[in-house]
């Protein structure tokens, strides 16, 4: 059999210390997973459930030893840095109980959600999807992986952003409302997990704006450093064409 056009590329993320590379399937994201972000965010942290939205997988950027240039995109005037902990899913299952759910992980890495947090909120106001505000290609740089087998889980370390070596964002994974383990067990009631699959764990209180030409980096303790650059798009259209 030929393919009829031309068939979509593999997106795939290092894997630190080794040759191999990650697939990426899909990216589930938990919604307002700090209690200090759904407050800025305007939501009440104590009465939610976690929630997911996706991105696909041509969202996903692999941020080498170098940083990665990203462009600002269409159609926004309010682009946010969302630094988050990354976690990589290395084996299938569905319904898994919260006690076994850690050795689904393959393992971690510091990424970000990028966001077009007019267009996302937009949509939130509307009782819309937040697909334009979520999901467009490039929207998720991530950086190396560090394997479970090699760091351990992490349940507690250090996560920030800082924009321009200004502090952004700064906190700790142990502030997650729903931890790792929680997350993926929620998760795999409703969806069967595959390998490749990737979980985006929210990101802590301090969101805000990048323009062309702001370098963003983001840590998390024990895990590879990310350096990413916004750049002026090349689009036609938009608040930044
Ligand atoms: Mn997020």
């Amino acid at each position: 059999m030929k393919y009829a056009v031309p068939p979509p590329p593999s997106y795939t993320l290092m894997i630190a210390g080794s040759d191999e590379i990650f697939p990426v399937n899909r990216v589930f994201c938990v919604g307002r997973n700090y209690a200090a972000h759904a407050r800025e965010m305007g939501k009440d942290p104590d009465r939610e459930p976690p929630f997911f939205f996706m991105k696909p997988a041509c969202a996903v950027v692999s941020v080498g030893a170098q940083g990665v240039d990203i462009p600002y995109p269409p159609m926004t005037g309010n682009f946010h840095h969302e630094i988050e902990l990354v976690v990589t899913i290395g084996k299938g299952g569905k319904n898994i109980p919260e006690a076994q759910a850690l050795e689904y992980v393959h393992g971690y890495a510091v990424g970000l959600d990028m966001t077009r947090r007019d267009l996302q909120l937009d949509a939130r106001d509307k009782g819309r999807p937040w697909e334009f505000g979520k999901s467009f290609a490039g929207s998720a740089p991530i950086g190396s992986v560090h394997t479970a087998a090699s760091v351990g889980h992490l349940s507690s370390a250090s996560i920030s952003l800082t924009v321009n070596d200004q502090p952004r964002q700064s906190s700790d994974i142990s502030k997650l409302i729903w931890s790792v383990a929680e997350s993926i067990a929620y998760l795999s009631r409703y969806e069967t997990l595959e390998p490749g699959d990737i979980i985006m764990t929210g990101t802590p209180e301090g969101v805000n704006a990048v323009v062309a030409g702001d370098v963003m980096r983001g840590h998390i303790d024990g895990l590879s450093d990310i350096t990413v650059r916004v750049v002026e798009g090349k689009h036609d259209g938009g608040a930044h064409g």
